[in-house]
């Protein structure tokens, strides 16, 4: 759902927003570009453009409030931080409703079985990651991973997250609200997005985009789109959606990231479920055709996995996935360098998990066989491993289980239905 100034202004008087007339836009506020804030507050509350305007760049810019208490996002309810060699690890958590104002204009079940479920829940929490990085010229920053849903529906099983199930997805200002905090309440301002933390991003399109608008909104957190990164399992509807968005002017050099893990649909399947419905094949054909702004790469994302995934045949098997997309866009950018960077992320174990972390030898020696096939690859450092604040590892321990829903791609299979019920 794309949402408009207008739209916004209806949605408060509408029951299923269940908000009275100061409410909705004020705790909504995160969930807004500015010319919807301005928009919807002229309508509401009939404050001026300059009067809006000036309140929303102070709450975004500076972190004050100034009569807009409402919006601020839930507090840090807890933080966790390691040391590693480009500084420390931060992780927190936001205490959230389980049910949000306006639940219905963003997807959130207001009845029903899901809304029963999630009623249960005294509140739900998110996990962020702001992880230190030294640049090429020594200087530090930031990038802040990011949580688009609570739980995930993917079932990946190398994952933490998907031990939990779906839960439900987080609204546009619940997103923001991260951002908000890491810069506002910890002090750190990212220099980098990633939409790696829990959930799959496409599996929330809506509340994503809309949370991305409101993040690069100029009078707002200001963020270059080109430092926003949407990483995804390869749901093919949502693929096309984002494409299609890119495209339009002041998306183009939004970031993809693809999580591939195998390049053979028998392994994939095997830890990725939703290759069941959605194989290798289509991916690498959305692949090929990804709109192509500017230089930018598609980041392809590999964790090594001993034992699973990490023999010389995978390597080799990836190259034969990629070499394909690399010619077409050799062939129609006249371009020497190749289009695919792969990231090679070494297993950061779940709780319980049955695979250990690899071993650095076989990390690098993978990596020299993927140099042997010509795939361009890098490997990612490990950051917050020991807290369960690396790649793969958020989630929250006691929700585990609980309640998940069903995948919500492809073919629910024996695994997803088993989850289900445990
Ligand atoms: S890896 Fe990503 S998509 Fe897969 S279960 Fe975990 S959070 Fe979901």
């Amino acid at each position: 759902m794309s949402v408009t100034p207008d739209t916004r202004a209806l949605a408060c008087n509408t029951p299923a927003a269940r908000c009275n007339t100061a409410t909705l836009l004020e705790v909504d506020a995160l969930s807004l570009d500015s010319a919807q804030f301005i928009a919807a507050m002229a309508a509401r509350h009939g404050w001026a453009t300059e009067k809006s305007l000036d309140r929303y760049k102070s709450l975004f810019r500076e972190g004050h409030a100034r009569g807009l208490e409402a919006c601020t996002p839930a507090p840090i309810a807890r933080r966790l931080s390691e040391p590693s060699g480009e500084g420390e690890v931060l992780k927190f958590t936001q205490k959230h409703p389980a049910i949000p104002a306006g639940a219905a204009e963003w997807g959130i079940p207001t009845d029903g079985p899901a809304f029963d479920r999630l009623s249960r829940f005294e509140h739900l929490e998110t996990e962020s990651v702001l992880i230190p990085m030294i640049g090429r010229t020594g200087r530090p920053s930031h990038t802040l991973c990011i949580s688009s849903q609570v739980g995930c529906a993917m079932g990946c099983t190398f994952c933490e997250t998907a031990q939990m199930g779906l839960i439900r997805s987080l609204t546009p200002g619940e997103i923001v609200g991260q951002w908000f905090a890491a810069t506002h309440l910890l002090g750190n301002r990212p220099k980098n997005i990633v939409f790696m933390g829990m959930g799959e991003p496409l599996d929330n399109y809506d509340n994503v985009i809309q949370a991305i608008a409101v993040l690069k909104d100029h009078n707002g957190a200001a963020m270059p789109i080109s430092k926003i990164t949407i990483s995804t399992v390869g749901r093919l509807d949502g693929l096309a959606k984002l494409a299609a968005k890119l495209h339009e002017p002041g998306w183009h050099r939004l970031n993809l990231a693809v999580s591939i893990n195998a390049a053979e649909d028998e392994l994939r399947s095997s830890i990725m479920p939703i290759n069941r419905g959605m194989p290798l094949a289509e991916l690498q054909q959305t692949l090929t055709h990804w709109p192509i702004y500017g230089g930018g790469k598609i980041c392809l994302e590999y964790v090594l996995i001993p034992g699973v995934n990490d023999d010389r045949e995978h390597a080799a098997q990836i190259g034969r996935l990629l070499a394909p997309i690399d010619s077409h866009f050799k062939a129609t950018r006249d371009a020497r360098t190749p289009r695919c960077m792969l990231n090679v992320i070494p297993y950061n174990p779940r709780r319980d998990s049955p695979w250990p972390a690899p071993s650095e030898e076989r990390v690098t020696e993978f990596l020299a066989w993927l140099g042997e096939e010509n795939v361009y690859a890098k490997r990612r450092r490990t950051k917050g491993r020991r807290m369960m604040g690396a790649c793969g590892q958020l989630g929250n321990e006691q929700i585990r289980r609980r309640k998940p829903v069903a995948l919500t791609v492809g073919q629910q299979d024996d695994e997803a239905t088993q989850r289900q019920t445990t």
